[in-house]
């Protein structure tokens, strides 16, 4: 395994003026021991990019198209978001398989593009409460990776999330031994279907993230680093999470 990764989704949060963050993020980290990723709305995508050009921090996209160009308002396509500067591109967060209806086939297909375009896609998947409750975590996680992944992913193209839905934004985090349980389940199924590579995917933990239980979560089992909400917009917050990697 190579580095861990701290990566900061900063969802629908965030203008010019938050771009301070990333200045003293920046400045906080000229040569840190572990990748940081911000992943902007993508109004900030360009200039963020720009400002972290040089440095250790690099950017991604919340979401890309799965067509290379043509008429879709509103969207954006991975290679455009290569252009704006990115290196990622998460993909299948639950705020977007909720809010837009996207399926594991969608997922899968954007995944194919984000690869094709040249960025590292940072595939999300997490069960409900209701589906923990009714004990088919394991089962949704499988379904979820075998269907929101493409063939031909690699150790440099691909990292999981795992992103309890129940977790985020709430403060809930599941126990120790649970995100152990699902991270060395991910990792043995893509094991099974990737082969040598999947040693390198990056599992990320991502829920409820904070400096404070930041240090627990990374030494849990197949943990490879966290993907980070609320606790990314602040550049103090989001450096407390960095330094526990
Ligand atoms: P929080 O860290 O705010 O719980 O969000 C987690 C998340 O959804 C990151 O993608």
């Amino acid at each position: 395994m190579g580095r861990k990764l701290a990566a900061g989704n900063w969802k629908m949060n965030g203008t010019s003026a938050d771009l301070a963050e990333v200045k003293a993020l920046s400045a906080a980290h000229p040569a840190p021991s572990v990748d940081i990723l911000l992943c902007p709305p993508a109004t900030l995508l360009a200039r963020m990019s720009d400002l972290a050009a040089g440095g250790a921090l690099v950017t991604g996209g919340q979401d890309c198209h799965a067509e290379a160009a043509g008429a879709h308002t509103g969207d954006i396509s991975a290679g455009m978001l290569r252009d704006a500067g990115a290196t990622h591109v998460i993909l299948g967060h639950s705020e977007r398989r909720t809010d837009h209806g996207e399926t594991d086939t969608d997922v899968c297909a954007k995944t194919a593009a984000a690869l094709a375009a040249g960025l590292i896609a940072v595939v999300c998947v997490g069960e409900t409460e209701a589906q923990r409750d009714a004990g088919e975590t394991l089962d949704v996680i499988g379904t979820q990776l075998a269907g929101s992944i493409p063939d031909g992913c690699t150790g440099a193209t691909l990292v999981v999330a795992y992103e309890p839905v129940w977790a985020i934004g709430t403060g809930k985090v599941p126990t120790l031994e649970q995100i152990a349980e699902v991270h060395d389940f991910m990792r043995a199924r893509l094991a099974a279907r990737f082969g040598d590579t999947a040693a390198d995917m990056r599992l990320l933990y991502g829920g409820s993230v904070k400096p404070g239980n930041a240090p627990e979560i990374f030494a849990t089992s197949n943990v490879d680093g966290a993907l980070v909400g609320g606790a990314s917009l602040k550049a103090a917050d989001f450096s407390g999470i960095i330094a526990a990697l």
